[in-house]
C-alpha cells in the first residue's frame, strides 16, 4: 500500500528591497537631451497596479512638445546618421552596459509602475532589453550585409509608440535597430507605465549621446495621436492593439512614412498526442500565465488532441493550483498584479461573454492584497471556436482550451483567427513539427517550448497581427531606405 503523504509547499515571503530605487517625484519630458516641463505644465500621475498607490508626478507632452522633440531629433540626424557605423555602435554598447549596471533598480521599478513579478522583470524585461542594445551595436557597422549587401541610408526622424506589458524591453526593441542605422527616434511609452523609459532617457543622457538623438514624450493615446500626425516624422513604428493600429495606418496613408505595426494576437498552442506532456503543460502555463497573460503572443488558444485532452486538462488544473499570485515584489510570486483598472475589467467581461456563452470557468483559489487589480488564472473548457473567448484577445491569465482529431484539423483550426502572430507545437515529432509550422499563419513558431525571445530572431505577426518584424537582421530593414 502507499502511504506517502503529500508534500504541501509553503514559502515565507521573499520581498525584493525598493530601498536602492531612487525615483524623482517628478519626471519632466527628454528633449534635446534634457528633461524639460512640458509646454501646457500637464502632468499626470502614474500608480502601483498592486497597491493603487501613486509612485510620481509625469509630464504628458502635447502637440507643441512633439513639435520640439521633432525639431530637435531633424537636427541631431545628419550628424548622427554621418558617424561611422562602429561610433555609433559605441553608443549602443554603452547604453546596454548601463542597464545591466541598473538591472537591479530597472527591475524593480518596471515592476512597480506594471505590476508584474520582479522574477520576471528581472530575469527576462531587464536582461532582454540590454540584450538588444548589444545586438544591434553589432549591426551598426554592418548594415548592408544586414540586408542582402545593398547600400542603404536611415529612414531620418522616426516616431516610436510602446505598450504597457513590456515598457522598457519595446523600447529597447524600437530603439536599438532605430539607432544602429542612424535615425534619430522619439519615443512614447504607454500611459500607465512611462517610469522605466525615463530612466532610460536618464541612461541615455549618462551615456552621453548627442541631443536630439532620443526624445521620451509620455503622455496617453492622444499624444500617440498627435504624434502620429505630427509634420517631419519620416517613419513610424507601433506596438499595441489592433484597432489602434487600423487608425495609424489611415492617419499615414499618403504621406511616404514607413510604417510596422506590431498588433494582437490570439495564439495557438497545439498539443499532439505524441508529445511529453508534462513538458507542454509546463509550456501551456508558461505560455498565457508569463507576464499575468498580458502578452501579444500568449498562447491563449489551447488546442489538445482529443485522445489526450483530459489527461492534458487534468494536470493543467492541478499545476495551475501551485501557481502563486500576489505581491509582484516577491521574489516568488509566479503571477502578479494586472496592469490597471482597465484591463482588469475588460478581461473581466470578456470571461463573463465565455460563460454565458456556454464555457465552463475554473479559476484558482487564490488570496490576493485587498487593494490593486488582481485576476486568479483561469481556465476555460468546453470552448467552442465561434465563442467570443476563442475568438478575440483577453490580454489577460486565461486560457481557453479547444480540442482536435487530426493534424489537419488543428492546421485548420488554429489558422481560424483573423490574427497570426504566434504559435506553440508539442510534439516528439520532428517532421510532424515541421509540417505543422509550415502550414501555420503564424510570424513565430515555437516546438517543444513558449515565449522564448532572443533578440537575433525576427518577431512580427500576419494579418490583423501587423507587419514588419522586429529583432534580428530583419529588424534592421524597416529602419533603412534601401536602394
Ligand atoms: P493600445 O493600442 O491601446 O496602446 C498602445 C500604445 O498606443 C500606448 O502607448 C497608447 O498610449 C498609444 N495609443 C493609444 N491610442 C492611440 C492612438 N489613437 N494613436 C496613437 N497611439 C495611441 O494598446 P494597449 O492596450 O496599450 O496594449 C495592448 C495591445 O498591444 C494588445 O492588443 C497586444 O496584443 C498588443 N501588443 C502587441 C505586441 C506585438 O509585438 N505584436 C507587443 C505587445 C503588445
Amino acid at each position: 500500500m502507499d502511504v506517502r503523504t503529500s508534500i504541501v509547499w509553503d514559502y515565507a515571503p521573499a520581498p525584493e528591497s525598493t530601498d536602492h530605487v531612487r525615483l524623482r517625484d517628478d519626471y519632466g519630458l527628454f528633449i534635446g537631451g534634457e528633461f524639460r516641463a512640458p509646454q501646457d505644465g500637464r502632468h499626470e500621475p502614474t500608480f502601483n497596479p498592486a497597491t493603487e498607490e501613486p509612485i510620481a508626478q509625469i509630464a504628458w507632452a502635447g502637440e507643441a512638445d512633439l513639435r520640439a522633440a521633432v525639431a530637435a531629433a531633424r537636427e541631431a540626424q545628419a550628424a548622427w546618421a554621418a558617424l561611422p557605423g562602429r561610433e555609433r555602435a559605441k553608443y549602443l554598447f554603452r547604453i546596454a552596459r548601463l542597464i545591466q549596471e541598473r538591472a537591479r533598480e530597472l527591475a524593480v521599478v518596471e515592476t512597480l509602475d506594471g505590476g508584474k513579478p520582479l522574477r520576471e522583470s528581472r530575469d527576462i524585461d531587464i536582461p532582454l532589453a540590454a540584450a538588444h542594445f548589444f545586438h544591434y551595436a553589432g549591426w551598426a557597422d554592418k548594415l548592408s550585409y544586414g540586408i542582402g549587401g545593398r547600400a542603404c541610408a536611415p529612414m531620418g526622424v522616426v516616431g516610436q509608440i510602446v505598450p504597457w506589458n513590456f515598457p522598457l524591453l519595446m523600447a529597447a526593441w524600437k530603439l536599438a535597430p532605430a539607432l544602429a542605422c542612424g535615425n534619430t527616434a522619439i519615443l512614447k511609452p504607454a500611459e500607465t507605465t512611462p517610469l522605466t523609459a525615463l530612466l532610460l532617457a536618464e541612461i541615455i543622457q549618462e551615456a552621453e549621446l548627442p541631443a536630439g538623438v532620443v526624445a521620451v514624450l509620455p503622455g496617453d493615446g492622444a499624444t500617440g495621436a498627435a504624434l502620429v500626425r505630427c509634420e517631419g516624422i519620416d517613419k513610424l513604428a507601433f506596438t499595441g492593439s489592433t484597432a489602434v493600429g487600423r487608425d495609424i495606418q489611415s492617419a499615414v496613408a499618403g504621406r511616404g512614412i514607413g510604417l510596422t505595426l506590431e498588433l494582437g494576437g490570439k495564439s495557438a498552442n497545439i498539443v499532439f498526442e505524441d508529445a511529453a506532456l508534462d513538458q507542454a503543460v509546463e509550456g501551456i502555463v508558461n505560455g498565457i500565465f508569463f507576464n499575468q497573460g498580458h502578452v501579444c503572443c500568449a498562447g491563449s488558444r489551447l488546442f489538445v488532441q482529443e485522445s489526450v485532452a483530459d489527461e492534458v486538462v487534468s494536470k493543467l488544473w492541478d499545476r495551475m493550483g501551485r501557481l502563486r499570485v500576489g505581491d509582484p515584489l516577491d521574489k516568488n510570486t509566479d503571477v502578479g498584479a494586472i496592469n490597471s483598472a482597465e484591463q482588469l475589467q475588460r478581461i473581466e467581461a470578456l470571461v463573463a461573454a465565455g460563460e454565458e456563452e456556454g464555457a465552463v470557468r475554473r479559476s484558482i483559489a487564490c488570496d490576493v492584497p485587498d487593494r490593486g487589480y488582481w485576476f486568479a488564472p483561469t481556465l476555460l473548457t468546453d470552448v467552442s471556436p465561434a465563442h467570443r473567448v476563442a475568438v478575440e484577445e483577453i490580454f489577460g491569465p486565461v486560457v481557453s482550451v479547444l480540442t482536435f482529431r487530426t493534424q489537419a484539423e488543428a492546421i485548420e483550426k488554429a489558422n481560424n483567427s483573423r490574427y497570426g502572430l504566434a504559435a506553440g507545437i508539442w510534439t516528439d515529432k520532428g517532421a510532424k513539427a515541421f509540417e505543422v509550422a509550415s502550414a501555420l499563419q503564424a510570424g513565430v513558431i515555437w516546438q517543444n517550448t513558449y515565449n522564448h525571445f532572443d533578440p537575433t530572431a525576427a518577431f512580427g505577426g500576419y494579418k490583423e497581427s501587423g507587419f514588419g518584424r522586429e529583432g534580428g537582421p530583419a529588424g534592421l530593414r524597416p529602419y533603412l531606405r534601401v536602394s
